[in-house]
């Protein structure tokens, strides 16, 4: 019956017509699919997108013949077409073709109720689509005497009698969803999900299922898994607008299949459930996708009117990718496609439910994702406090600090007013799964009235609860709904195939047991860094730290550092017992020595009485000891080199660790990275007491053992010089928070203030400290790389700084032939798919 239609500027979707999905969009080709598999779509033809641009700029097709191919009293609906459903376009139009005769007609055949309804929601959706009038003016519901008010408002705003020309009817539609598609709002809000800026739309005009027929007649949707979860599980509702005496009651909603809440159409029609069942069975197989099916029934006929992807949240998307490569519909590589790699981050925090209502108060930059609620605390004290009375709490602070540490661990989430992505609350938080926004320059902390003021006037105290998203920087007033991270079969099932064809390594940053363990969980090979220091915040160290720095002699220092000794060696002990003969990267000391000093005066006091010496004393040496750049004074290396003791007692802690790890377990080659390097010298001097201090212990135990010692780079001169440096360290690994403070002069800690400001102006295209900047550290990580190699084929090459966990640095360092990148334990998942997707993409091009 159905003839293929010859029309270059539209043509009839038949099993053979050349439809393309680049010329005639994503609905077309997919109304195409469903007529190639048998399912009952109604007649419908596609205006290609040079019809439409066509029409936008005042060129219409040849409507009447277009309107012929739907008979002589035609009826249609007409749908966007773009080639990304995602790219959105202009709202259906349905019912095309109704005007007074029709309605005369259709009032004889189906009532006046019926056919009022059908003629008024068309006069409704021409006059605030087409004619582009008040909406306010055409919301009246169906009843008496609205079709006529519709009418009459429609002459009065126009001075011209609604249009009754079918061909007319249509062509101002097509005309004015061609014109919505270039209205700015329209480009933008499709730029925003990715289209191209020439992106087109094409059209489909579809025959109109008479869903108000008697008998049973109506329209619903099915779908056939669950949007949230992705389970298989059918649902949809069917609305039945069937005729009152036909049998059926009208406005009727039911539910397709049997339910306990109320009817369903199972019950009335189990024909018809049974071949929407069939149908999405079909769509599923040949489409190799999960659809959800529009339908319309007219009489009891069913008719499909069109198929769109089954919506779904990130976890639903990871399982229905993995079950359709189960299936064997997909081929796994697909499936990896299929899901976006930072999409994977969603699955494992909670998440504040899309769905729910969110009162917004203020916003910053989303430095850690996930979202938590707790009530408000200012200090790290309290956090604590909170967590002994097992309450949840939100950490507000204007910056965190070291000593933040203990206070964050007790947070559910941490939200500062100052600082950038690599901030240290920021960095922290990361490492912890906490969700934390940093940078939210719109708050204002009083410390004094212990109070959160907020824009507009809004301000919260110390215990009222707020929500903080730290998936896109919302703070939230009071408990917003939540979803739960869902870490189940298919997500792991889906990073499992990902490790089968990614090619780089993907390591954590863990510092702690707890970190490690996490590390494992999601199948992190080995620890990239261990940032030693942060063994150092416990309560009963710090005390033992501040000795050491009080002390005067190295014998004394050495004294005090003998009791951190055996706390050393047990955390490494415990940190190569969960890696289980995986490598470990252990960072020595790096940040400089004033963090660990007491702040004020009240701890001076504290300090002073712990040491038995006078507070005069403290208050010169805390003097003494303070930078004016702490971040470029004497830290890292240059305090390994100055104080030599703390890196010796690293060192053997370390080594005296891989022995009795050994001992009960897997053998650890431990690896020792010198943070901060600019010269070679450095490397030399570390290297020689630490060899030194590995010779002791082997012969104090007996015991054999190697290590493999490298070199952070994180100076833009050690980059420079890596051919030299390469010499001395079995592995460097590109430091890239502080190589990006150092390579633009920019202070991780302080750059958040204008960060917004430069990138919003297009100075940064983004913030570097986030996105890996490829032209400029990329630069110097290409020339360490290249430099590094040349001098010594066998080295490592790895990035560890915040960048290694997302896909764009992945991406770089893969091309530059790196080993592995290393990242915080919670954006391994992402980085193992991201990886392969790299990976997966180059096969395909070749
Ligand atoms: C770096 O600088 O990139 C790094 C990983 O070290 P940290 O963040 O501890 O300074
Ligand atoms: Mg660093």
């Amino acid at each position: 019956m159905q003839k293929h239609s010859d029309f270059a500027e539209f043509t009839e979707i038949t099993p053979s017509a050349p439809i393309d999905k680049a010329r005639h969009g994503w609905r077309a080709k997919c109304l195409q699919r469903l007529i190639r598999i048998d399912l009952p779509v109604p007649r419908t033809v596609a205006l290609p997108c040079d019809t439409v641009r066509a029409i936008a700029a005042g060129q219409m097709p040849d409507t009447a013949r277009l309107i012929g191919l739907f008979g002589p009293e035609p009826l249609m609906s007409v749908r966007p077409s773009p080639e990304d459903p995602e790219w959105g376009g202009p709202g259906t139009v349905l019912n095309v073709g109704m005007n007074a005769a029709r309605h005369a007609a259709l009032t004889e055949t189906h009532g006046a109720e019926a056919a009022d309804a059908l003629y008024l929601a068309f006069v409704q959706a021409y006059a605030i689509h087409v004619a582009r009038l008040d909406p306010d003016m055409f919301a009246e519901a169906p009843g008496p005497g609205a079709l006529r008010a519709a009418l009459r408002a429609y002459e009065d705003e126009t001075d011209t009698p609604f249009p009754e020309d079918p061909a007319r009817q249509l062509s101002e539609v097509l005309r004015s969803m061609a014109r919505a598609w270039e209205g700015t709002t329209a480009r933008l809000l499709r730029e925003a999900k990715g289209a191209p800026a020439e992106a087109a739309l094409g059209l489909v005009v579809q025959d109109m299922v008479l869903a108000i027929a008697p008998g049973l007649s109506g329209s619903g949707a099915i779908q056939f898994v669950d949007s949230v979860t992705g389970a298989a599980m059918v649902s949809g509702r069917v609305h039945l607008q069937s005729l009152k005496g036909a049998g059926e009651k009208p406005g009727e909603t039911l539910f397709l299949t049997k339910d306990p809440r109320g009817d369903s159409l199972e019950d009335r029609a189990p024909e018809v459930v049974e071949a929407l069942i069939r149908h999405g069975a079909a769509c599923r197989a040949r489409l190799r996708e999960e659809m959800r099916i529009e339908f319309a029934l007219e009489s009891g006929e069913l008719w499909i009117i069109d198929a769109t992807r089954t919506p779904r949240s990130s976890r639903a998307g990871v399982k229905i990718a993995v079950v359709l490569a189960e299936d064997g519909i997909i081929s796994r590589e697909d499936a990896l496609l299929r899901v976006e790699p930072r999409a994977l981050s969603e699955l494992l925090h909670h998440q504040v439910d899309p769905r729910a209502p969110r009162d917004r108060v203020a916003r910053g930059i989303a430095a850690s994702p996930g979202a938590a609620t707790g009530r408000i605390v200012f200090t790290s004290a309290a956090a604590q406090a909170a967590a002994a009375r097992g309450e949840a709490s939100i950490l507000v602070r204007r910056e965190t600090t070291p000593e933040d540490i203990r206070g964050m661990h007790a947070a559910h989430a941490v939200l500062t007013e100052r600082g950038g992505m690599t901030s240290h609350a920021a960095v922290i938080a990361r490492g912890l799964g906490l969700p934390c926004i940093v940078g939210a320059s719109d708050i204002r902390i009083d410390l004094r009235e212990r109070r959160l003021n907020a824009p507009n006037g809004r301000s919260f105290r110390e215990g009222d609860v707020i929500t903080v998203d730290g998936s896109n920087g919302e703070i939230l007033a009071g408990a917003a709904e939540m979803l739960a991270p869902a870490l189940d079969g298919g997500f792991r099932t889906l990073l499992d195939w990902a490790d089968e064809v990614r090619d780089i390594g993907v390591r954590a940053n863990a510092d702690t047991p707890d970190d490690a363990r996490t590390a494992r969980d999601f199948a992190a090979e080995g620890i990239g860094l261990c940032r030693t220091e942060h063994m150092f915040f416990e309560e009963d160290r710090l005390t033992v730290m501040r000795e050491m720095i009080f002390a005067d002699t190295g014998p004394d220092r050495r004294v005090a550092l003998e009791r951190l000794l055996p706390m050393q060696r047990a955390d490494f002990i415990a940190l190569f017992d969960i890696m289980a003969g995986q490598p470990v990267c252990i960072r020595l000391f790096d940040p400089p020595l004033h963090e660990f000093l007491p702040h004020d005066r009240e701890e001076m006091r504290e300090l002073a009485e712990a040491l038995d010496r006078p507070l005069s004393e403290v208050t010169r040496r805390v003097e003494a000891l303070s930078e004016f750049n702490p971040m470029l004074g004497m830290r890292g290396v240059r305090l390994g080199i100055t104080v030599p003791e703390i890196y010796d007692m690293q060192a053997r802690a370390i080594f005296e660790a891989t022995v009795e790890a050994s001992r009960r377990g897997a053998p650890v080659v431990p690896e020792i990275m010198i943070p901060l390097v600019s010269a070679k010298r450095e490397v030399e001097l570390v290297k020689t007491r630490v060899d030194a201090v590995a010779a002791a212990v082997r012969n104090e135990t007996g015991a054999d053992f190697t290590y493999r010692l490298g070199v952070m780079v994180e100076t833009p001169r050690a980059a420079l010089r890596a051919g030299e440096i390469a010499q001395h360290a079995a592995f460097l690994s590109f430091g890239t928070n502080d190589l990006t403070q150092m390579t633009y002069g920019l202070s991780r800690d302080d750059a958040g203030r204008f960060m917004g400001t430069y990138v919003n102006q297009g100075v940064y295209s983004e913030d570097p400290f986030h996105i890996l900047d490829i032209d400029g550290v990329g630069e110097l990580l290409n020339i360490g790389a290249a430099r590094g190699r040349a001098a010594r084929d066998d080295l490592t090459l790895s990035v560890c700084g915040e960048h290694g966990g997302n896909p764009e640095s992945i991406e770089f360092c893969r091309a530059l032939g790196f080993d592995y990148v290393s990242c915080s334990p919670f954006r391994v998942p992402v980085a193992r798919l991201a990886a392969a997707h790299f990976a997966l993409r180059d096969r395909k091009q070749v």
